[in-house]
Order: C-alpha cells, then structure tokens, then sequence
C-alpha cells in the first residue's frame, strides 16, 4: 500500500470510530471510558486533554491504561491519564464529605468539611454543589429528612420518626417537614397524594432514559428504547403524583445522572428518594454495597441481609428497583456467573458489567 494510502485508511478508521467526536469536543464525561494514543508524539491522553488535537491518521483508542502502555505509549504530562482525573478527584473528595455529613450527630461547619481537602472554602462549596447539586447545608437538611422516611417505612410512628431522626421538637419538624419530606409526614404513610415529580428523558450509550426527582430526591433512573413508554411507566410507577417535564435546571441533573450511567465508578451522591417494602429496602442497601467491577449472587445477597432462604423475594426486589445503575441491581448474577435477568433488559446488563470490568 502506497504511504497516502495507508494514512487515510488509518484516518478513516479514526474518523469512523464513535470515541474520536469526544476526543474533538474534549469531553470531560468521557474521561475514564477509554484513552487516546498519539503515534507522532508516543503520549496516550483522555479524552479531554486540553494538547493541541492530534491528525485523525496518528490517533488509535484503547480500552485502559495498561492497553495504552503494552502498545508502547506512555502517558501525557499534561493530562496524566493514569492518575485521577480532576472529576475522580472531586467526586473521591465530596464523596468523603457526604460521609462526615451523614455520620455526625449535629451538622459539620464549613471548615470542617473543607478541611481534609485543603481547598478554600469558597472553592469547596462551589465543588460541592457542582457534583452535588445541593450546598452542604442543603445536602444535611436531605440526609436528616432520609432518616426520617426510613423511620416511617419502617412503620415507627410519626413522633418516633422525628425524635430518632435528632429532632427535638416535633413542632419544628412540623414547621419544616413539608420542604423535607416534599410533603407532610402523614400524606407521605399514606403514597404521596398530588406530591410534584419532575422528570426528564435523555439519551445515554444505552438508549433513552428516564430521570426523575421529587423533593426529596432522585425517585427514578429508567432505561428503555421508547421514550414514550417510559414516560408512561413512570406515571405508572407514581399514579397519585403531578409529573412535570424538566426545566433547564433539571435537565443539568439529567446530564450527571447520564455522566454516571456512563461512568458508574465515580459515584452518584445525589439523594435518593427510595420507595419501597422494609424487606426492598434491605435488599437495595445490600446492592449499594456491591463496588463497581464487582458481582454477586442473589444468594449472597440472601445472606447479607440475614435472609439466607429469601433467594427469590430478593430476585423479586432487584425486578422492582426503580433507580437503575444507582442501586446496581445489574451487579447481581446467577450462582454459575450467569447474568439472569435484568428488568431493563440483559444487553443492557452486559454492556454495563463490561464496562465496570474495564474500569
Ligand atoms: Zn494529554
């Protein structure tokens, strides 16, 4: 083959390759899905490296860092592909924020939750919210108002709900249980009658998908080839709710909820609005347990939560999980390492187990 020839071949290989767009438009979302290799400078970068774009025909994709390395190339100074990104950086960072929230007895001031990460501040609050979607006084009022739900579905009474939750007047938890429960505790026992759900439709590497919030949080993750139809399943799902189309502000959330599908191991902290049986519930924990590139078995699940016969009740929970990939019930294979069913399909199992095991 003449050497013209073989450069535009090899260019035409790039230019075809869905992974060469994001590399154009420097796409930080697509960090950590796959690398780039620059054969005229022997660096491999991510996607979003800010280097002076490279020519189609020099450009060839690799699934990891270690594929980059055995092919010869060694990683960019100015991206440094094989350290986390920025966006790992902060998600590790406001992920162990999230955690001191959520175990302290009266909420951490700013400087203590700035702290371990050396950052101003002002700078942190605005990483916090970036990744977050709440400031940390806003994702502290969430998590107190999850202990109270979880104490309700648990069936405790309204006033045991208030005072294990750290309240300690039910008065004021009356005045402010409207913002935090999305509505008042007795309306919540009863299903949530005309409480607001937005929700939005995307498309993500798996096809359409369907997000929705209410008050108190990320209520649905949906995945289908019909927007239509999720659309109504979601209506299904929530009969007595009032759905309302995103907003411009919603369809931000969409994105990062997208950004996760697409990179599960970065972490979701987004509270989530978690319905289901005490028994659901156990078996959603469990699966929040379960890392990413990691599977279980639905009898290890069955044990974990202390319910060694209860193989199939949590096969039954995993098909009613309605937060897909945020409760990773994909994560859940059959004793043989067979992938067994997944309510959303089982290529889209696969594709996301694939691409865990890459990560
Ligand atoms: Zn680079």
């Amino acid at each position: 083959m003449k050497t013209s020839d073989k450069h535009a071949a090899l260019a035409a290989a790039t230019l075809t390759d869905p992974r060469w767009a994001a590399v154009q438009a420097r796409d930080a979302r697509a960090d950590g899905t796959f690398f780039y290799s620059v054969r005229t400078t022997g660096v491999y970068c991510r996607p979003s490296c800010g280097a002076r774009p490279a020519r189609p025909e020099n450009v060839a994709f690799y699934d990891s860092t270690a594929a980059a390395e055995r092919a010869g190339f060694r990683p960019c100074k100015r991206c440094k592909p094989d350290q986390p990104s920025l966006q790992e950086q902060h998600a590790a960072m406001i992920t162990e924020a999230c955690r001191l929230i959520e175990n302290a007895e009266t909420p951490p001031t700013l400087e203590q939750l700035t702290k371990p990460s050396g950052l101003s501040p002002f700078h942190f609050h605005r990483v916090f919210k970036a990744v977050t979607g709440l400031t940390p006084k806003q994702y502290a009022a969430a998590h107190r108002a999850r202990r109270v739900r979880r104490e309700l579905d648990r069936g405790g009474s309204v006033t045991e709900a208030i005072f294990d939750a750290g309240y300690n007047a039910s008065s004021r938890f009356y005045e402010v249980s409207n913002q935090m429960l999305g509505m008042t505790p007795s309306s919540y026992r009863a299903g949530g009658v005309d409480h607001d759900i937005r929700f939005a439709i995307g498309e993500c590497s798996l096809g359409a998908i369907l997000v929705a919030q209410s008050e108190r949080g990320v209520c649905a993750i949906l995945f289908g080839d019909d927007p239509d139809a999720l659309a109504r399943d979601l209506q299904d799902r929530f009969p007595k709710a009032n759905l309302i189309g995103g907003d411009h502000a919603f369809e931000q959330l969409v994105a990062r909820v997208v950004g996760f599908v697409e990179a599960p191991a970065l972490g979701l902290d987004l509270p989530l609005d978690v319905r289901g049986t005490a028994f659901q519930q156990r078996v959603w924990q469990a699966l929040r347990e379960i890392p990413a590139g990691v599977t279980v078995s639905y009898s290890d699940i069955a044990q974990r939560i202390g319910s060694p016969k209860a193989v199939r009740a949590v096969a039954g929970a995993c098909a009613a999980n309605m937060l897909a990939v945020a409760i990773p019930c994909h994560r859940v294979v059959r004793n043989d390492g067979g992938l067994s069913g997944y309510r959303w399909g089982v290529e889209r199992k696969r594709a996301l187990l694939a691409r865990e095991a890459k990560a």
